[in-house]
């Protein structure tokens, strides 16, 4: 049984006071966290604090990015060794990495390497443009599946979660319907199975991502195939997240 799962991906979000407000607020709402892991995201510069005020708690931090090596001359870099020191989990290949900031392929490779023999657990995003979309064209998902994933060592193998994000769908207000994020998570699943191991696939956790909110987060973690969500707007709007938590503890 895989364990129900929801990330907050603050983007380049919050000052330092409401990152804290933020976290102070998830953390002091009545939520149970035992039925859901909770995952936030802030921004790199508040991770330490929101990692002192997390400490007494379950809620787990994540990095939105990182770089593909252990340390060196890479001015302005951040390193999964690095992160390790505060964070579980990292989100590698973001569509918005991948648009606006032109991150290939082979980048995110190295960096699920990088991260994944530093221990940390990875949310692999993936996720078709509209274009894609309207033409029924999957394929160019498990290509990026089967590219950021090639060649990984057991140990890496092992630590691989996929947040499944129709790129149409993010910051849009228009999130894909269960049935479809359903289809496709299947189809993950199976290709996956391919590169990363049966055992790995079977207790690997997919995710969607893509304009979730209180009223529709449930529908989609009732989806057989899906495990969890990672949520970017609704995540910096304290009330909003804390309601979405509740609606997935819901979920049986
Ligand atoms: C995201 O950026 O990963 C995301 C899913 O954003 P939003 O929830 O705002 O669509």
């Amino acid at each position: 049984m895989r364990k129900k799962i929801v990330v907050g991906n603050w983007k380049m979000n919050t000052k330092s006071s409401e990152a804290e407000d933020l976290v102070k607020k998830v953390k002091e709402s009545k939520i149970s966290l035992a039925l859901t892991e909770i995952v936030v995201c802030p921004p790199f510069l508040y991770i330490p604090k929101v990692a002192e005020i997390l400490d007494d708690t379950v809620i787990k931090i994540g990095a939105q990015n990182c770089f593909g090596e252990k340390e060196g001359a890479y001015t302005g870099e951040i390193s999964p060794n690095q992160l390790s020191e505060y964070c579980d989990y990292v989100i590698i290949g973001h569509s918005e990495r991948r648009k606006i900031l032109k991150e290939s392929d082979e980048e995110i490779n190295k960096k699920v390497k990088a991260a994944g023999n530093e221990g940390l657990n990875i949310i692999l995003a993936i996720g078709e443009q509209l274009e894609d979309y309207r033409k029924g064209n999957w394929e160019v998902i498990i290509d990026q599946l089967v590219a950021d994933l090639r060649g990984l060592t057991p140990n890496v193998a092992n630590k691989i979660m996929i947040a499944y994000e129709p790129v149409w769908a993010i910051g849009t207000g228009e999130a894909a319907t269960p049935d479809y994020v359903n289809k496709v998570a299947t189809r993950i699943r199976q290709e996956a199975g391919g590169i990363l191991g049966r055992n790995n696939v079977e207790k690997m956790r997919i995710l969607y991502g893509g304009s979730v909110d209180r009223d529709n987060a449930a529908k989609f973690v009732e989806v057989p195939e899906v495990d969890g969500l990672l949520v970017g707007g609704a995540s910096i709007k304290p009330l909003e997240f804390i309601n979405i938590i509740k609606n997935v503890n819901k979920v049986k």
